[in-house]
């Protein structure tokens, strides 16, 4: 029978990094992905890195002309619901073709020595006479295969293929996302009909969760995410479009794919387990990018999954558990946060919106600049000059009290979020009473999906 220490489910770009990293260490790890590597990750062609966390993390470099590299920007820009009021941001992106760029991350994985098997299918979990996991039965070529190993690391994606495997009560949530819990998103590949220098940086609308950036081998992608599936993506872009002035442009062609918009589940681990990645919902709540986000948690995991292994020790429950506390200490209290605001925030119109950009409140370049960065810190001034025009908004009908509430819940929801993350349990003792607090304050808080504008 094969054996290694750790079989890592899925070898997209969670899955690359982690066992890249865990193979750095010393352990031995296969990588299993279902696709076969001429077409892993072939969903949509561009994706976006920020330079500094593709240091940050020690990624594999890209550069103009190897074929993977696609376009670099630094300006961004933040815009009303009727393209007013820019707020301008700097920071560098890069934009990448996704499959060339992840088999490289998977050539990256085997410099350090792991084992990848493309066209290999996970079937199911293998457990030991104590009922914890110690392997991994997957089908390759027709062929059931089964692998032993010490952890088994969730990086499937959407389907969590492995996560919702587990037995019930193993110690982690098996939720499967809903279309109300995914981000749908859109990419129109476009050139302008006359090419201007102000539209080649990138451009945000929150209001519309709508965006545009620069591309290659087109001049634009625009982009929009929404939930309840691509046709209700239509009907907001109808209204994008009537709303904003988009420069004249020609659609060259359309990109389609979905991302979760779900609260990560609880705890990543269990006995001889780890979820990461779009598999445990690590997306940032503002955009619904994963890739880097879901490295945050994997850098964590890194540290603390090869302390509990350690001389051959079986990566316990217990052993693993830091991994959940230094997370919600760090992004994890942050997404869960900004994730509550805004469920509560976007329920508003656009008039609303244009007065609260235009006064630079909850849509201040303080909260969008910070969002999803780590760094985001609200004084009681910023809650004071809050107050104060959201009173002047209502007493000029910019606002309606029905938002009024929405962004009070909002507020309120997204304050107590992050104090309960900051109080999660050091140890499982206390888990199950936590646990009890959040399901309160997550359904306090809602959900993007309960609001429908159009
Ligand atoms: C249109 C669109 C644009 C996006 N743009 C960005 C962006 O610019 N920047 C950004 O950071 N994020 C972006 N995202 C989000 C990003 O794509 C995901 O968060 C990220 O790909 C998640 O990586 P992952 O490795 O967790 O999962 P995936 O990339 O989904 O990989 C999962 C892997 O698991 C394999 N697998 C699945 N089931 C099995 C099985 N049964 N057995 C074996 N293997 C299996 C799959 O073949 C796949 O290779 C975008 C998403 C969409 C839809």
């Amino acid at each position: 029978m094969e054996k290694f220490d750790i079989i890592v489910v899925g070898a997209s770009s969670a899955g690359s990094y982690f066992a890249r990293r865990m193979s750095e260490k010393g352990f031995s790890v296969l990588a299993i992905d279902k696709s076969p590597k001429e077409t892993i990750s072939p969903a949509y062609d561009i994706f976006h890195m920020g330079r500094d966390d593709m240091k940050r993390f020690g990624l594999p470099e890209v550069h103009k002309g190897d074929g993977i590299w696609a376009f670099e920007f630094e300006e961004q820009m933040m815009l009303s619901a009727y393209g007013n009021h820019p707020k301008p941001s700097n920071s560098w992106v890069v934009g990448m073709h996704k499959h060339d760029y992840i088999v490289r991350m998977n050539e990256w994985a085997e410099e350090a020595g792991t084992k990848i098997k493309y066209n290999a299918g996970f079937d199911s979990l293998v457990y030991d006479g104590n009922g914890r996991i110690c392997g991994v039965t997957y089908e390759e070529n027709g062929e059931k295969i089964t692998a032993e190993c010490r952890l088994v690391a969730d990086c499937s994606g959407i389907p969590a293929v492995v996560r919702r495997s587990l037995p019930d009560g193993y110690g982690i949530e098996k939720f499967e996302l809903t279309p109300d819990d995914m981000f749908y998103v859109t990419l129109r590949y476009v050139d302008f009909i006359e090419k201007k220098e102000e539209w080649m940086k990138s451009h945000f609308w929150l209001s519309y969760k709508s965006w545009l950036a620069p591309s290659a081998g087109s001049d634009a992608i625009i982009g929009m995410g929404s939930c309840f599936g691509f046709d209700y993506v239509e009907k907001v872009y109808e209204q994008f479009t009537k709303n904003v002035k988009l420069p004249a442009h020609k659609v060259k062609r359309i990109e389609r794919g979905c991302t979760p918009y779900h609260r990560a589940p609880y705890s990543f681990v269990a006995d001889g387990f780890i979820a990461m990645g779009d598999a445990a919902c690590i997306t940032k709540p503002n955009c619904g990018e994963g890739c880097t986000a879901s490295l945050v948690l994997e850098d964590i995991a890194v540290e603390y999954a090869s302390a509990a292994m350690e001389n051959g020790a079986y990566p316990t429950r217990e052993s693993l558990w830091s991994i959940n506390k230094k997370y919600n200490d760090t992004q994890g209290k942050e997404f869960a946060s900004l994730m509550a605001l805004l469920a509560s925030v976007v329920r508003h119109s656009p008039k609303a919106n244009e007065f609260l950009f235009k006064h630079d409140v909850i849509f201040s370049r303080k909260i969008l600049g910070g969002m999803g960065t780590g760094g985001l810190q609200l004084d009681l001034t910023d809650y004071l000059k809050t107050l104060f025009f959201v009173i002047i908004g209502i007493v000029t009908c910019n606002i309606t009290i029905a938002e009024l509430k929405s962004i009070l819940n909002g507020v309120i929801s997204s304050g107590k979020l992050t104090e309960l993350y900051e109080r999660f349990p050091e140890t499982p003792d206390g888990f199950e009473a936590w646990v009890n607090e959040a399901e309160l304050l997550w359904k306090k808080a809602g959900k993007l999906a309960d609001w429908k504008p159009l």
